[in-house]
């Protein structure tokens, strides 16, 4: 028998031409955004001011299995697309397991992560609107690397919102920002109410995540000519990643094969929705079962510890209220340096899909065994993960050590989101032994609960 390749490729022309949107297939739809004030499902008009029409449309749209993808984007796609399909069979044969694991690979580009897929889109949308340019905020900065990559593409303005602590600990992402056009301003800042009120509260604030955001929203709203965009959590960015999962749905065609276990690092939920979603489709349809599993860090356990309940997506308490899995808007979770996860809540449509049973399994995993995880992974397939996606490589191993122990030859599938090159400073320390493994108490949790507004719908 001829053995499979190590990377199956598609062709250019084999990338997909339209993203699949999942929500026409749920069983149960998720829950409307509402607008906090009146508690009514939001409409467009009071999203307008804030997002990118085109978007506002993506959104809501819980119809159309498929929107196509504008050939604007599709020809940037081409650039770093089709990803990688790897065979890691250099890692099955080190854990001695009889499991074929594959990995879709999305770190390949500059901006390191699978950000890139939703950035292009987002920028290109703002473009055809004739927009000046537009704000976002950024944690660790995956998003406003990918961002200010697909802004300096379109010739949109960028002004991005970086938490501070992340700004110190990664100060070469904020030059690659500003190398790609962006302007980077340090989060709390004094050019916002919000920032402003926050330095006054607590003038030795970090900054968070949170905090970032009210501070582009209100920036776009107060700027003529600007929108305010995100890079996860929302259905529309769920909805430019299943990129990802089409084309692995079809490199699996090619070769024969179909995956028994699917694995991805969760956020906000939009690489595992991308990887995952393509496959779910086959799942809601009844025609196929794999097994889903979420893998979260114990410091921001929002799937695994958290409620499912109507919640702000920011601190500033400025967004729409979404029905997910939460921690608290208040949660400021431990420090991590898997920052991409530190984010107190989850995408809606994932959050229905793991209430309702369709994703499997969620898994919290410390931050010292994903290290651990990530070495192997490097030492044996060649590729630096990103902390984040180190997450899934975790739990793919697991699954495929618990094939050795049955002798099952399950097909696993994992997302490896993006490069841990970036991420030296956190590998150093893993090196040194000085990684910390900060888990939250109940009490902790409790008092980010506290914060949740009571809505029972
Ligand atoms: C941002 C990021 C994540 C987490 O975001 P999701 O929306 O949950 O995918 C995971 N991996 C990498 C490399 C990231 O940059």
């Amino acid at each position: 028998m001829q053995k499979i390749p190590y990377k199956i490729y598609l062709t250019e022309e084999e990338i997909p031409k339209s993203w699949y949107n999942v929500r026409a297939d749920m069983k149960t739809d998720h829950r409307p955004i509402l607008n906090p004030k009146t508690l009514e499902p939001v409409t467009v008009e009071e999203l307008s001011p804030v997002f990118c029409d085109e978007l506002i449309k993506q959104e809501l749209n819980d119809t159309d299995r498929y929107i196509a993808i504008p050939e604007g984007i599709r020809d940037f796609y081409k650039m770093y697309r089709p990803s990688p399909l790897v065979r890691a069979y250099c890692l099955e044969e080190a854990l001695g397991t009889p499991a074929k694991i594959y990995y879709k690979y999305e770190g390949g580009n500059t901006s390191g992560s699978h950000k890139l897929n939703s950035a292009i889109a987002q920028a290109y949308y703002a473009k055809q609107q004739g927009l000046k340019g537009v704000t976002t905020e950024t944690g660790a900065g995956q998003w406003g690397t990918a961002l200010s990559m697909a802004c300096g593409y379109f010739g949109l303005d960028l002004k991005v919102f970086m938490v501070k602590v992340s700004a110190e600990q990664k100060p070469y992402r904020k030059g690659v920002m500003e190398t790609f056009g962006a302007s980077v301003t340090l989060s709390p800042s004094d050019t916002t109410d919000i920032g402003r009120l926050m330095l006054k509260n607590h003038p030795e604030s970090g900054g968070s995540l949170g905090n970032a955001i009210s501070e582009a929203v209100e920036t776009a709203v107060l700027n003529d000519g600007y929108k305010y965009v995100l890079g996860s959590v929302l259905n529309q960015v769920i909805l430019h990643q299943t990129i990802i999962g089409q084309e692995a749905r079809l490199a699996f065609e090619k070769i024969g094969d179909y995956p028994d276990v699917i694995i991805g690092c969760a956020g906000g939920g939009s690489n595992l929705g991308g990887l995952m979603l393509p496959f779910m489709a086959d799942k809601l349809a009844g025609e196929k079962s794999p097994y889903f599993i979420a893998v979260e860090p114990a410091s921001c356990p929002s799937l695994t510890r958290g409620k499912f309940a109507y919640d702000y997506c920011d601190t500033g308490m400025v967004t729409p209220l979404a029905k997910m899995y939460t921690l608290g808007a208040t949660f400021i979770p431990p420090t991590n340096h898997a920052g991409g996860l530190r984010y107190h809540g989850m995408s809606p449509i994932l959050s229905q899909l793991y209430h309702d049973g369709y994703i499997d399994e969620a898994r919290a995993i410390s931050q010292s065994e994903i290290f651990e995880a990530a070495v192997q992974f490097a030492r044996h397939e060649g590729t630096l993960p990103a902390p984040e996606s180190a997450h899934a490589i975790k739990a793919a191993i697991d699954e495929a050590i618990k094939c050795k122990e049955t002798g099952e030859e399950k097909t696993i599938l994992f997302c490896l989101s993006g490069t841990g090159y970036f991420d030296i400073g956190a590998y150093m320390k893993y090196n040194e032994g000085t990684l910390a493994d900060l888990v939250p108490t109940d009490e902790d949790l409790e008092r980010g609960f506290s914060a949740i507004p009571n809505i029972n719908l």
